[in-house]
């Protein structure tokens, strides 16, 4: 007997936002740790390539600005992108959450066609 199995594959493609954001981390070395985040969202891509398999990647603003052509080859692939914020920090006030959610939109929504524009939000904390 077939079982009928849904699976919804996620990613955070957070690179260098986590360390900046989320850590605060200032030591260069600890930064640089975010380069590795490209590596896998390819890495990522070829899978999900090979076995054709559709998902949903959150991208903070700021990975969106410093990786824009990884960015634009998951949006190319035909997957989701949703919004993360832009530091994958957590504000300190609603006015503080604005400006941060403004402006990963901002950066989510370029793009060469515009493929990259953000779906749903989902705070990184
Ligand atoms: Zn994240």
């Amino acid at each position: 007997m077939a079982k009928n199995v849904t699976v919804c594959l996620t990613f955070d493609f957070d690179a260098i936002s986590v360390w900046i954001g989320t850590f605060h981390a200032r030591s260069p070395s600890a930064i640089s740790r975010g380069e590795f985040g490209k590596v896998g969202a390819e890495r990522l891509l070829t899978l999900l390539r090979e076995r054709n398999l559709p998902s949903t990647w959150f991208v903070p603003g700021h990975t969106a600005d410093a990786f824009p052509a990884t960015v634009e080859a998951i949006a190319a692939a035909g997957h989701e992108i949703g919004h993360h914020g832009y530091f994958h920090d957590r504000p300190a006030t609603p006015e503080d959450e604005a400006r941060d959610f403004d402006r990963a939109t901002a950066a989510s929504s370029g793009g060469s066609d515009g493929r990259r524009a953000a779906i749903a939000p989902r705070p990184p904390a």
